[in-house]
């Protein structure tokens, strides 16, 4: 029987997601290519790992079976699918594991669909970390088919990777999941500035906390650098910010708005004024704090 499995992956866009994602595929012996905007980025990761070098991105391309991006935002996705689809031979996927609304996922699906090229949106999350072990949930928007197809390269970024509809689908289930974050931030990080007034033992505040019925993922990987002032691991929050941007437009589009998401955007709007914008989502803090001491920090 044969195999038409997807395995001849081109990676566009080497951040702190793509560049781990990266290096796992070419574990696992899926990866043919890399390609970012800032080309110091790739030459080292062509060096790091020891790629074929092409004699052009065209011919690159034209050897892949899937081209994987992981870029910031919708236009940035839209500029760079632009920019190879000529060079895609028909029959083959792109698979795009950045974080973008439902609209612009299946946008881009009926373009390459007309060309004979599938489209599947796969946004993740687990962050850095994830990316690193390979453990990260992947959200799967696709036809059942190509969904198959792909079950090579998923198994080689993520642990949990779940087929959740078609096409644009699992862009709007990531934005379910940026709701829920954006709202486990908000409570952390009002719940610790708080504990930090009442003059709680930081330390044994988080340990007793996280083994009872408020404990979370957040408080356990960020409970205790926040309270330091550590803001430089994780997930940068004008990203969340972008992210809670695509949600407001989704609840809109069907006629509601949530307060968590609108009072989210807010805040990280303001620390991204303040030249936060860098910082890890736990940099929330600083308000909340602000709200106690009638000061920002
Ligand atoms: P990042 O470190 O800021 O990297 C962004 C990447 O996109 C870089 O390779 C950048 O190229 C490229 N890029 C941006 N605009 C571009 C354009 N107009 N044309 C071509 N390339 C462009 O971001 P990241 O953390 O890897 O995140 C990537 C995506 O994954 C985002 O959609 C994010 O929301 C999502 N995500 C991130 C996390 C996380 O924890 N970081 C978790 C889940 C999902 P240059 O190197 O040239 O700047």
């Amino acid at each position: 029987m044969s195999d038409n499995k997807l395995k001849q992956v081109v990676v566009y866009g080497l951040g702190a997601m793509g560049r781990p994602m990266a290096r796992n595929l070419h574990q696992q012996g899926l990866l043919v290519g890399i390609k970012n905007r800032t080309e110091g980025k790739s030459k080292a990761m062509q060096n790091e790992l020891g790629l074929t070098a092409f004699e052009s991105d065209s011919e690159m391309f034209q050897a892949a079976d899937t081209v994987l991006t992981c870029v910031s935002a919708d236009q940035d996705l839209m500029d760079v699918v632009a920019g190879f689809i000529d060079d895609l031979k028909p029959g083959s996927t792109v698979i795009d594991c950045s974080t973008v609304s439902p609209k612009t996922a299946r946008t881009l699906a009926d373009d390459l669909a007309s060309r004979g090229i599938a489209f599947m949106d796969a946004p993740v999350s687990g962050g850095v970390e994830g990316a690193k072990k390979g453990t990260l949930s992947v959200m799967v928007g696709a036809e059942r088919e190509e969904y198959k197809r792909a079950s090579e390269v998923f198994a080689a970024i993520g642990s949990q990777i779940t087929h959740v509809g078609k096409v644009g689908q699992g862009q709007a289930t990531k934005a379910v999941n940026q709701v829920m974050v954006a709202g486990v931030a908000q409570a952390v990080c009002s719940a610790l500035a708080f504990a930090e007034n009442c003059n709680l033992d930081m330390k044994k505040a988080i340990e007793v906390l996280s083994a009872g019925a408020a404990g979370n993922w957040f408080l356990d990987n960020r409970g205790h650098t926040m309270v330091k002032d550590e803001f430089n691991v994780g997930f940068k929050l004008q990203l969340l910010h972008k992210d809670l941007k695509i949600c407001q437009e989704a609840l809109k589009d069907l006629g509601a708005d949530l307060s968590v998401v609108d009072q989210s955007i807010e805040d990280y709007a303001q620390l991204m004024d303040m030249g936060h914008g860098d910082d890890d989502i736990s940099g929330l803090i600083r308000l909340r704090r602000a709200a106690f001491n009638n000061q920002e920090s």
